[in-house]
């Protein structure tokens, strides 16, 4: 631990994003903090991001942070999302070393002497690659293995495959994340776009805790748009390459159109000019569609909202008092975006 502006500033933070967790809480807490405190006696802080859980997740994790000088028990003004829940707790916490973890116990918190370990011998990212996925669904994990295909495919920074957010990052990489202003949040993407030297960790990945997932198709489908167009205007272009094939074909046809004239073929045809207008409209509807995702989403940016809004935040570094986090988000997210 040592001095920073007066405060002291814990060399590992974990960082746990929660929505209705609350049977995974508990043995979630002691199983981190044994954790810690054989790596880091005395020199940790454990952040519970509660993303506006419905059931007890935050009252339990408040009575935790009153019980303990580890727990920093935070709690957003309503359910912003995993990535956003994330995002919170990388902006409140203050370790020089910072774990990013599941609260549903898949990702096993006891590899983090390991990962320490990777990380000494000079990196700044060590994330955790998953080698299996017990207790998850054919479908998940085929729709998994297809996202990460196709993400390679249509992204131009390095993402690496079968990673979550589970990973241990330095100080300097989660300040990059944090002066990072956009909203549609991506950050295993982000991790990878700051750089520095990253290195994979591979484990096996647990079942649930406890609980049911917190991704519904809905969600996976929404991340993975989230996830593409934060990273790549491919989409973008492959509406002109369509126009460019649609074009084409329409050339072919007319001169097939032509060759009808001439030879005085010109009644018949109803099928194809109605197979050519729905193909077509279906094709322009599908650009528009495109075009208006992004454009959703620069409208969206240009609002400069805040990310998320804290409404509590209980810890014992301030004692009484501590300035409302959210100013300080926001500041530096002005700062950032304003130069
Ligand atoms: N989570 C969150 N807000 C949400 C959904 C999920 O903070 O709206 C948290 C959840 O508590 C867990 C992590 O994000 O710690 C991953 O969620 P989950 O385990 O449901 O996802 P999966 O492992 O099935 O991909
Ligand atoms: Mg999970």
């Amino acid at each position: 631990m040592h001095q920073h502006q007066g405060e002291h500033i814990p060399a590992i933070s974990v960082v746990i994003p929660c929505f209705n967790e609350q049977d995974n809480v508990k043995n979630l807490v002691e199983r981190v903090e044994a954790v810690c405190t054989d790596v880091a006696p005395g020199s940790f802080e454990i952040v519970l991001v509660n993303d506006g859980s419905k059931d007890r997740t935050w009252p339990m994790i408040a009575a935790f942070a009153d019980n303990s000088q580890h727990i920093v028990a935070v709690n957003l003004a309503r359910n912003y999302g995993h990535q956003l829940a994330l995002s919170a707790g990388l902006q409140i916490c203050r370790g020089d070393v910072v774990m990013v973890m599941d609260a549903d116990l898949q990702d096993p918190p006891e590899l983090l002497g390991g990962m320490l370990d990777k990380m000494e011998e000079g990196y700044d990212v060590v994330y955790g690659q998953r080698l299996s996925r017990a207790g998850e669904t054919m479908f998940k994990r085929a729709s998994a293995s297809i996202f990460y295909r196709t993400l390679q495919k249509l992204v131009d920074v390095q993402i690496p495959r079968d990673t979550g957010d589970f990973r241990l990052m330095s100080r300097r990489v989660v300040e990059e994340l944090n002066a990072m202003p956009e909203r549609y949040r991506f950050i295993r993407g982000m991790v990878s776009w700051v750089g520095f030297a990253q290195a994979a960790f591979p484990y096996e990945r647990d079942a649930r805790h406890a609980g049911e997932s917190n991704y519904p198709l809905k969600k996976m489908i929404s991340f993975a748009i989230d996830a593409v167009t934060s990273f790549s205007t491919i989409p973008l272009r492959f509406t002109a390459h369509l126009g460019l094939l649609a074009g084409m074909i329409g050339l072919l046809t007319l001169g097939w159109v032509f060759i009808s004239y001439l030879t005085g073929n010109t009644v018949g045809g109803w099928a194809s000019i109605a197979a050519l207008v729905l193909i077509l409209g279906s094709l322009q509807l599908l650009m528009l569609g495109i075009f208006g995702e992004y454009l959703g989403r620069m409208y969206m940016e240009s609002k400069h909202r805040p990310l998320f809004i804290v409404q509590e935040v209980r810890s014992w570094r301030n004692g009484v008092k501590m300035e409302n986090p959210v100013h300080r988000i926001q500041r530096q997210i002005r700062k950032t975006v304003n130069g």
